[in-house]
């Protein structure tokens, strides 16, 4: 039986979703070739990148509103390098909320002066700053909506009339956001969308061109634009995954239906940990993530015993990154709710016999 999978990236994918690119990988389109031995070039393959980047502007209700989506390479974090050399003229606004803000931060400070907005690591970002200032003379403001290593979510945008930078790795089409007020949303696929070695822009064309310095081509967004994401060999492999992974959402109904499936998941678990006195949550609760979830054990002495039990149900994945400790389950799109349910009948059975 396949594992519980609760890895926070690369991290879960639905069963058919692998099945049908494991069948490409040996046989794609009954062509008798692999889908990573074709021209990108070739029809095949052009159809797949342009289904998946019509995929994403539908399911994000973007369509036909000047916004383009691109299959790139390089991580979300060649993206903290790219939004900047692309957009940042001479001054930019950045909201920290973790170790993925500010890596993007470190790499804006290369090309302009930055306002950090707020920071939350006075508290090692168990929250999300509120009631900031957004300067209005900035070229953009850049956050990062799901903080994957702490378990925080921004639950609601700041309104402001300068173009809305947004990191969505670890939250793209988990629930439903008036997606028409970022102007650019980047994303490494192996998140919530597919495996790694592919991140995604949603870009909305009319804010480039602004910047004053000469762009190297792969870092240029305008030349991905114009050459339909193929300016270069795209990770094939990469993006006909995610348009699986998309076609899958689609299938199920979209980012209304999972964002449904994705709440009662985080409120099953939720609940356990608060109810459950051997555990305690990590992060403001108004602030809490229903991607990844964090806590401790209340008595670390039961660290072990625990550590056994969830490893002999089947369950994967479920250390909290080295910098905070503790535990992390992270609940993307693919997980069933029964994989919730099996780690809640893990908690139970720990506190019986504890
Ligand atoms: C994982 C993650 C990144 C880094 O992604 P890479 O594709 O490994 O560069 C950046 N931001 C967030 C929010 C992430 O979760």
């Amino acid at each position: 039986m396949k594992k519980h999978n609760f890895s926070a990236g690369p991290c879960i994918l639905p069963k058919e979703v692998l099945k049908k690119a494991s069948e490409a990988v040996i046989n794609f389109n009954n062509d008798n070739l692999s889908l990573i031995e074709i021209s990108h070039r070739s029809k095949p393959f052009v159809d797949v990148i342009e289904n998946a980047r019509s995929l994403v502007l539908e399911l994000l209700g973007l369509e036909n509103k000047g916004y383009k989506a691109l299959f790139l390479q390089g991580g979300a974090s060649n993206q903290f390098l790219m939004t900047a050399y692309n957009l940042l003229n001479k001054k930019a606004a950045y909201l920290n909320t973790g170790t993925w803000s500010s890596k993007a931060i470190k790499e804006a400070k290369l090309f302009g002066e930055l306002v950090e907005v707020a920071s939350s690591k006075d508290k090692n970002f168990n929250y999300i700053p509120k009631n900031y200032t957004i300067p209005t003379d900035v070229d953009y403001f850049h956050c990062t909506s799901n903080n994957t290593i702490y378990g925080t979510q921004m639950k609601s945008f700041p309104e402001t009339n300068v173009p809305l930078v947004c990191d969505m790795s670890s939250d793209i089409f988990s629930r439903q956001l008036d997606f028409s007020k970022f102007d650019l949303i980047y994303a490494g696929a192996q998140k919530n969308m597919g495996p790694a070695g592919t991140t995604l822009v949603v870009v909305k064309e009319v804010i480039l061109g602004k910047v004053e310095r000469i762009i190297p081509s792969m870092l240029n967004y305008q030349v991905f634009i114009d050459k339909e994401s193929m300016f270069n060999t795209p990770p094939v492999f990469a993006v006909y995954t995610s348009m699986l992974t998309l076609e899958w959402l689609k299938d199920l109904g979209g980012i209304e239906f999972i964002e449904k499936v994705n709440q009662q998941k985080s409120a099953l678990l939720y609940n356990e940990i608060d109810r459950n006195p051997l555990f305690n949550g990590n992060v403001a609760k108004e602030d809490r993530s229903h991607m990844n979830a964090t806590f401790t054990l209340a008595d670390e002495k039961l660290t072990e015993k625990f550590n056994t039990m969830w490893h002999e149900a089947n369950i994967n994945g479920l250390n909290g990154h080295r910098s905070v400790g503790g535990y992390r389950a992270s609940m993307y799109n693919a997980l069933p709710l029964y994989s919730v349910q099996a780690l809640v009948d893990v908690m139970q059975e720990l506190e019986r016999t504890a």
